[in-house]
């Protein structure tokens, strides 16, 4: 969908194609885009002459002679093009022609037919139903304080906000979610949370970022096309949208997409901290790393903990995991209960219906974990997953520590701490891709000497992230 700087490009490419031209005539050939009517429409603009062309929000106005305006709305797929040649064939999707005396031809073009067009007169046209009670223009200089109090009435999240028209005009998806993280504000902050700093930061950035799209002509992502064959740079600038899964470009965390009023929002998990949540330190790594240690500490430190682990096994106690594992393992239900040894080797076995398992089990224990998260009242937490990242459970986290230890160290303990399972639960971690998201872990533990030493350096890192959550400063920033 155009959004307001490539509708901005639009306007700019339509100007000296137009401007004191005069409508020798109009033909429309999907008669439902155009109000009051087609015949009212056509009469109405034959014989005048286009006096302005501007943009309100994602409008365009043509203003033209005799008091007259036409607001047109690209919608989802509207273009714009100038057909110079009279015998050129018009284009696949021509919704309406606009006959110039000088012989050349504009045709607008819509493969989806959403685009409208309204006819209306200069004195009351700020009136009329689409244009009424449209928000500020974000590229002028507001008033922060104006839009601050409109914030603080909405209960809804910020990225909803953003995209409603009513409080700021013409931003849209890409926009929206760039703006919010240059402003390093999570797209979940409810409205009446967003203080008077953020609000000056929403607004110095969405006016930086759209005169910078305005004058990179747009972002042309999909099928948008401008007037003429612009092409968008903006792309190239762009740094949190459709980049979910790929490391930030201001740290080096992997940005996560979750879904805010039915729109894919895209953001970064540490540079935008989450509102509801208090410091989440990520502990991940493979099995016998030295994960429980670490949390047994942070324990005695008085930094509480989720465990993964620990929902894993409330969850295969419901009935909804019994279930559910009949229908993915039915050999692993012994006398109405899941049998876990049993469970371990089919997992073990079967890759494709562990995989399967896995799809079905992460999304369970993710919205669990979420749900403690938010309970949680402490300004710190520690939040053990070994498959963070594959559970895509990074997206939580402010900080996140990698624990590794040599493989002989690791087996070794793993004799010792679960001896008849050795065998499968290698196979298992095996699967854990942590090595592959290195990239993305702020700081690597390595435990590989005495258990004295590694609690030293467990105990040092925490309280360094302690004293910082204690001095208010967040941690990694
Ligand atoms: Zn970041």
């Amino acid at each position: 969908m155009p959004e307001l700087p490539e509708v901005e490009t639009v306007v700019k490419t339509l100007r000296p194609l137009l401007l004191d031209q005069k409508i020798k005539a109009v033909e429309i050939f999907h008669p439902k885009m155009v109000k009051p009517n087609v015949s009212i429409f056509t009469k109405s603009l034959v014989g005048k002459s286009i006096k302005a062309i501007e943009r309100l929000g994602k409008f365009i106005l043509f203003f033209l002679s005799d008091d007259l305006v036409v607001i047109s709305h690209l919608r989802m797929e509207g273009k714009y093009l100038e057909l110079k040649d009279e015998n050129a064939p018009l284009s696949r999707f021509a919704r309406m022609v606009f006959s110039l005396s000088d012989g050349r031809r504009i045709i607008y073009d819509d493969m989806r037919k959403f685009g409208t067009f309204e006819l209306t007169t200069q004195s009351t046209y700020l009136q009329h139903q689409s244009l009424k009670g449209l928000g500020k223009e974000p590229l002028h200089d507001l008033d922060p304080n104006s839009i601050y109090v409109a914030f603080k009435k909405a209960n809804r999240p910020i990225k909803s906000i953003l995209l409603d028209q009513r409080i700021l005009l013409g931003i849209g998806n890409i926009y929206a979610d760039e703006i919010l993280f240059a402003a390093k504000i999570h797209p979940l902050t409810i409205g009446k949370n967003i203080t008077l700093d953020q609000t000056k930061a929403i607004l110095k950035h969405a006016k930086r970022i759209l005169h910078q799209a305005i004058a990179n002509g747009g972002t042309r992502i999909r099928t948008y096309q401008s007037g003429q064959k612009i092409d968008g740079e903006f792309v190239t600038k762009i740094k949190v949208y459709g980049r979910d899964g790929k490391p930030c470009k201001e740290c080096h965390h992997r940005l996560a997409k979750i879904m805010v009023g039915g729109r894919g929002t895209h953001f970064c998990p540490h540079c935008q901290h989450h509102p509801l949540l208090p410091m989440v330190i990520g502990v991940t790594g493979e099995i016998a790393t030295g994960k429980s240690t670490l949390i047994q500490i942070g324990m005695q430190l008085g930094i509480p903990a989720i465990e993964a682990d620990k929902f894993v096994h409330q969850f295969y106690q419901t009935k909804q995991a019994i279930g559910l594992i009949k229908k993915v393992f039915p050999e692993s239900i012994v006398n109405g209960k899941i049998d876990r040894r049993n469970l371990l080797w089919a997992m073990v076995k079967d890759r494709r219906r562990y995989d399967l398992w896995i799809k079905i089990l992460f999304p369970i224990i993710k919205q669990m974990i979420y749900q403690a998260l938010i309970k949680c009242k402490a300004p710190m937490v520690l939040l053990e997953v070994p498959l963070l990242f594959q559970g895509k459970m990074d997206a939580f986290t402010d900080v996140i520590l990698g624990v590794e230890s040599p493989q002989a160290l690791q087996r070794l303990r793993l004799q010792e701490r679960n001896p008849e399972n050795v065998e499968p639960l290698w196979i298992l971690n095996e699967r854990n891709l942590y090595r592959q998201f290195l990239p993305f872990i702020d700081q690597r533990l390595v435990n590989d000497s005495s258990i004295k030493i590694w609690k030293d350096r467990v105990e040092k890192t925490l309280k360094t992230y302690l004293a910082k959550t204690q001095s208010g400063i967040n941690a990694g920033k």
